[in-house]
C-alpha cells in the first residue's frame, strides 16, 4: 500500500485548507414580496419570477 513518507506538518496542512472555507451563499430580495431568495430562481415566499406569478402559493 502506498504511503506517505512524511507526516504532513501544520504548516502544510493549513495551506491545503486555505481553500476549504464555504463561501456565502448569494441572495438577493424578491421585488414581488420582499423575501429574500437565491438569483435566478423563483420566490419560494410568493412563487412569482420576473414580475409574474409562476406557482401559485397557497394561504
Ligand atoms: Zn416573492
Amino acid at each position: 500500500m502506498a504511503v506517505p513518507k512524511r507526516k504532513t506538518s501544520p504548516s502544510r496542512r493549513g495551506m491545503r485548507r486555505s481553500h476549504d472555507a464555504l463561501s456565502v451563499e448569494a441572495f438577493q430580495e424578491c421585488p414581488n414580496c420582499g423575501e429574500l431568495k437565491r438569483p435566478h430562481n423563483l420566490c419560494t415566499a410568493c412563487g412569482h419570477y420576473n414580475g409574474r406569478e409562476i406557482v401559485s402559493v397557497e394561504g
